[in-house]
């Protein structure tokens, strides 16, 4: 098969040498709220209690923030909160109990019976299952479209609620113009919402590019572990303002102190880690593109968009293998790639895109999803870059065996 979708990459990146975003105290933690603490407490309270019947009264009447119920508020949730605030360029963010838990707020904090949804093709599949399984049971219109043609895009704007992008979005880690559709949107009264998990908030910063609101799966990069599933969503005071008055204490995905705590930890290191994914998947992409059992990769790196908004490179992408390759043997074959969903943790892992898509019939529209089943996912993880190579260059080999 033609190696023609296969390009050469494009000189690395220097990648948030000079980011003049990452104030310490935003990676890591604010000792001085904390008694001199480097970590914070984990508020591990469900209720707060109160001095007096005025400062009850007071903090009823919303003329303070004090903690009240864990449901609607943790101080350990607040310290994450607001890093994520500051790395977004946000006013005000809020943390979910998970990523959907995130995207279902954002979502619904915006729409009603008889809206409309625009939403770019090959978004995630939960949210692709949200969107046509729950969105559309409450007469809520969901429409989808070509991220990447901005003709398209501006046509399928009209009458739409929200615009709900993801870039790159998944498994064909296509980019949209963000700026543009920014512009485009906001002529319309559209409102923008991006899944912004692949690139993390060290890559990619959309709010500063016209987005209206950012999410991510902070079960991905910004745990970095693999050991919490957790969600948020960062834009203006007035966006999070209706997220938090008028959706997410009754919706009631809360994120835990416990989980919270995780997450600060993680962020300490965040550029560390992304810094290592970026160097280790453009290695290991430069080593497919050499091998005759990959006939394309998709990843921005490759399939460049010459669109302004990466600052960085995540280390989630896909490719196919040349057709007679058995994608079975190949994922059996790897000892260091694991078989598994999920990704933003240490370990490297692998999942052929058969698992996923299949579990779209039910919606009857793959042309919407729509990605090929010989699609595989790797996730590089933090393991030696020169052991992740040979583990997929034996396995590409095994491919081959019948
Ligand atoms: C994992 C993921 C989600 C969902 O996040 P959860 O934390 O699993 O709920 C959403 N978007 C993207 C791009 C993801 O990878």
């Amino acid at each position: 098969m033609a190696k023609d979708e296969v390009i050469s990459l494009p000189a690395r990146r220097v990648v948030c040498s000079s980011d003049e975003s990452i104030d310490i105290n935003v990676l890591a933690c604010d000792p001085q709220h904390h008694n001199g603490a480097v970590s914070p407490p984990i508020y591990q309270s469900s209720l707060f209690t109160f001095n007096s019947y005025d400062e009850m009264l007071s903090r009823f009447r919303g003329d303070t923030d004090q903690a009240l119920y864990s449901r609607v508020g943790n101080p350990t949730v607040r310290v994450f909160e607001k890093k994520i605030a500051q790395l977004e360029r946000a006013e005000d963010a809020i943390a979910f109990s998970s990523g959907m838990g995130a995207i279902s707020n954002a979502i619904l904090s915006r729409v009603q019976s008889g809206d409309k949804i625009l939403c770019i093709k090959h978004v995630y599949p939960d949210t692709y299952r949200f969107l046509m399984g729950l969105c559309r049971r409450f007469s809520i219109d969901v429409e989808f479209v070509d991220g990447s043609d901005l003709d398209a895009v501006e046509i399928a704007l009209v009458g739409a609620k929200i615009f709900y992008l993801e870039s790159p979005n998944s498994w064909m880690m296509e980019q949209q113009h963000l700026s543009a559709i920014a512009d485009l949107s906001r002529a319309q009264g559209v409102t923008t919402i991006i899944d912004n998990s692949w690139a993390s908030p060290l890559f990619q910063k959309p709010l500063t590019l016209g987005i209206d609101i950012v999410l991510h799966s902070a079960s991905k990069y910004i745990s970095g572990h693999s050991d919490t599933v957790a969600g948020v969503v960062a834009s203006s005071q007035a966006n999070m303002d209706i997220i938090r008055q008028q959706v997410s204490p009754y919706l009631g995905a809360k994120l835990s102190a416990n989980e919270a705590w995780l997450l600060i930890r993680g962020l300490r290191t965040l550029k560390l880690r992304m810094d290592q994914h970026q160097r280790s998947c453009l290695a290991v992409i430069e080593k497919l593109q050499q091998c005759p059992q990959v006939s394309a990769i998709y990843h921005p790196a490759v399939n460049s968009s010459n669109y302004d908004s990466l600052q960085g490179y995540g280390s989630l992408f896909s490719f196919k293998l040349t057709e007679g390759l058995e994608v079975a043997n190949f994922c059996n074959a790897l000892q260091i790639f694991q078989l598994g969903v999920s990704w933003g943790g240490y370990e490297s892992l692998v999942i052929p895109a058969e698992a996923v898509v299949n579990q779209q019939a039910q919606f009857n529209s793959a042309k919407d999803f729509g990605v090929s089943c010989r699609l595989i996912r790797l996730y590089i993880g933090l393991e030696d870059v020169d052991d992740l190579c040979s583990d997929i260059q034996q396995a590409l080999v095994a491919a081959q065996a019948h």
